[in-house]
């Protein structure tokens, strides 16, 4: 039975990727060598590296004067990472769910993490809007996905100072404008390579003015002096991501990404407001994620929970249990996720209704 992988992260990776990581595993182009065994400072790996960050560059047209850097330790180690960078009296964070929760809890060990806005109150089932932002503050954070509640947000703010966006799950799903952004960071499992890689595209000149010493492996200026080769980078998830934007630009890019995204997304949406049996956790569809789908069973059918999860798993469905904290379903549709699929979910959520 074909299966279809709506896993939240990690998760869905392009065959493309899966097979030539399998394959640069085995054997790299033919060398006779393993990915895994040849130098991080070997001509084959520079050249992996060098790549990899000039698709980025090309595919989200990043501007001059920032600088893209693959580091271990996840997206929660930015969590550590910008406030230490960058944090030097006060900073500003957007409090749309657990992740942006945990960076403000990080924040507040470097100085005034202020909370500007919170969607707690709802269970984080919307994005906050009409906050006011401190003046004096260092940076302004946000989360523009918020994988576990199934919000986002798709433009790119406006705002009087340094902007960092948590962009783990969202990542290459859409173009946007780097120029807006002083450090867009994320998680690498959802729409680029495994996990424990984060990708972090930075602007130079916000750095340099926290007046507190910075441990070496965590300043962000040692890692861009180095080329992102201060320390042993994870060559696999790297080698990995290399093929996944490899993927992108043989796809037509991110705009055409953001294309299939979008309707992948309409689909499932429309299904879920049409269908009696569900409805969408998240009412304001301005807010509603275009990668991670989150819906309940009505009040009316609720006992059916269970049901529907095994129902779907018998048709191949993986991964769409929602997230504990939010409960129902979770379809994540990132990149990688072919239409077919999310068709396949659909007709099985009629399926259902039917029986
Ligand atoms: N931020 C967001 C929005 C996430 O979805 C996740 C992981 N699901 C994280 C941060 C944490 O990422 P990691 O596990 O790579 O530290």
């Amino acid at each position: 039975m074909k299966k279809h992988n709506f896993y939240a992260g990690p998760s869905i990776l392009p065959a493309y990727t899966i097979e030539n990581t399998a394959k640069g595993i085995l054997d790299l182009d033919g060398i006779g060598l393993s990915v895994m065994e040849i130098s991080h400072r070997s001509k084959e790996f520079m050249a992996i590296m060098e790549e990899a960050q000039s698709l980025i560059s090309e595919l989200l047209e990043v501007p001059q004067g920032y600088h893209i850097l693959f580091l271990g330790g996840g997206a929660s180690m930015q969590f550590c990472m910008v406030p230490y960078n960058l944090m030097q009296k006060k900073a500003a964070y957007l409090n749309t769910g657990s992740w942006a929760s945990k960076a403000l809890k990080e924040a507040a060990l470097f100085g005034k993490a202020i909370e500007v806005a919170s969607s707690k109150d709802r269970n984080f089932s919307y994005i906050p809007k009409g906050y006011e932002l401190p003046a004096d503050a260092d940076y302004f954070h946000i989360t523009t996905n918020n994988t576990i509640y199934g919000t986002e947000i798709r433009e790119d703010l406006d705002v009087p100072m340094t902007l960092v966006a948590d962009m783990s799950s969202d990542i290459f799903s859409r173009p946007m404008d780097v120029s807006k952004y002083g450090i867009i960071y994320g998680g690498a499992q959802k729409n680029l390579a495994p996990s424990g890689l984060a990708v972090i595209i930075i602007r130079e000149d916000i750095l340099g003015q926290v007046d507190r010493p910075i441990p070496t492996i965590l300043d962000y200026r040692i890692h861009i002096k180095n080329g992102s080769m201060f320390n042993t980078p994870p060559v696999v998830p790297i080698f990995s991501a290399l093929q996944t934007l490899r993927w992108l630009k043989d796809k037509g890019g991110i705009g055409a990404m953001e294309k299939i995204n979008v309707e992948k997304a309409a689909l499932l949406y429309d299904e879920i407001d049409r269908n009696p049996m569900f409805k969408c956790t998240v009412e304001d569809e301005a807010d509603r994620s275009l990668m991670n789908i989150c819906f309940l069973m009505t009040d009316e059918y609720q006992e059916l929970e269970a049901d529907f999860l095994a129902f779907a798993s018998g048709r191949g469905m993986v991964g769409i249990k929602g997230h504990r904290s939010v409960g129902g379903f979770r379809a994540s549709t990132y990149n990688a996720l072919a239409r077919e699929s999310v068709v396949a979910l659909i007709d099985t959520m009629k399926e259902f209704e039917k029986k």
